[in-house]
């Protein structure tokens, strides 16, 4: 049977180790976070005391980690992950990073004999834990077709994206439009209130009008107007802002790196920064609703 390293436990992590379990696999944990890890090994998972404790035995590294440096910092270097796991075994890196830290990571593994994918995830922690998330995999088609099945437990949609690195491509296209999203359904919402609209009746009326896209349809902005979004809970679980402001820099850098324009883009990151600014970084990203409230 796999035996899976699973590293970093946080809102998305928790629940896709779970599921993994659910399947019937056998997992090794760490975060740096003690509780986390006590969570799983309740549900059957076997604790890790270190990251290189957890790859010791295991066939198929799993990393969900907040951004680039964490995922460098883990892999990389002397005292890196890559030095400690088995050659022949496959890392799957589902963080949101950098591309290019990405192919670092990919070149670093091809060096050793460990095969890797990038497979970053959309779908938000709901999606985590229903186990219907969507994998943006870049790198070989031979390695995917070896993770297929462990993807499967945690996620519904698997696309390959490409070659090492596409899969965080296509990530970042798809959260700088998210946010974009978001924004301007954030913006509606408030003209509409302002003007004397019932919010659920407007949030209403524009899913079902041309208006209509994901974050009215299972992530409303506005608090009450959906019982499980974050925004009726304080904004807290989901999607941390500081992290969306993270990816909205990782599409500059690759609008940077390809000429392109992106306004959209690049008005969505001002807009997060000043969010931040506010002290509200760790809340979920629908708390730019905020910026036009208060
Ligand atoms: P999170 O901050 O909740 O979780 C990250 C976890 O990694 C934390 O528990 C932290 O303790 C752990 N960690 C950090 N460094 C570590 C290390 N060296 N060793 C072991 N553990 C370490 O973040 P999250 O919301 O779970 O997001 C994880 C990644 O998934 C991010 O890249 C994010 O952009 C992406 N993502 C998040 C969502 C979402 O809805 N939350 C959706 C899609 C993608």
């Amino acid at each position: 049977m796999t035996q899976i390293a699973f590293i970093g436990l946080g809102h998305m992590g928790l629940p896709m180790a779970r599921n993994l379990l659910k399947a019937g696999q056998r997992l090794k944990v760490f975060d740096l976070v003690q509780a986390a890890v006590d969570e799983l090994v309740a549900e059957g998972a076997s604790p890790a005391s270190s990251a290189a404790d957890a790859v010791r035995d295991a066939t198929v590294v799993i990393s969900m980690l907040p951004a680039s440096r964490h995922v460098e910092g883990l892999y990389l270097g002397d005292g890196g992950l890559l030095a400690q796991i088995v050659p022949g075994s496959l890392v799957l890196e589902c963080s949101t990073i950098a591309p290019d830290a990405a192919r670092k990571v990919h070149a670093a593994a091809a060096a050793r004999g460990i095969g890797m994918l990038d497979a970053p995830v959309s779908g938000g922690t709901a999606g985590a834990a229903a186990g219907t998330l969507t994998f943006m995999v870049g790198g070989k088609a031979e390695a995917l077709e070896k993770a297929r099945p462990i993807l499967a437990a945690m996620g519904k949609n698997i696309f390959h994206a490409g070659p090492d690195g596409a899969g965080q491509v296509a990530k970042v296209c798809n959260n700088q439009l998210l946010a974009v999203q978001m924004i301007g359904t954030a913006e509606a919402m408030a003209l509409g209130v302002a003007s004397g609209l019932d919010p659920a009746v407007l949030a209403e009326i524009m899913r079902q009008s041309s208006g209509g896209n994901w974050t009215l349809e299972k992530y409303n902005p506005w608090p009450g107007v959906m019982e499980n979004a974050p925004a009726s809970k304080g904004y807290s679980g989901g999607f941390m802002a500081e992290l969306m402001a993270k990816d909205l820099g990782l599409a500059q850098e690759a609008a940077q790196a390809t000429a392109s324009s992106t306004p959209m883009g690049a008005l969505a990151l001002q807009l997060y920064r000043l969010l931040l600014k506010q002290g509200n970084g760790k809340l979920d990203f629908s708390a730019v609703q905020k910026l036009f409230v208060e």
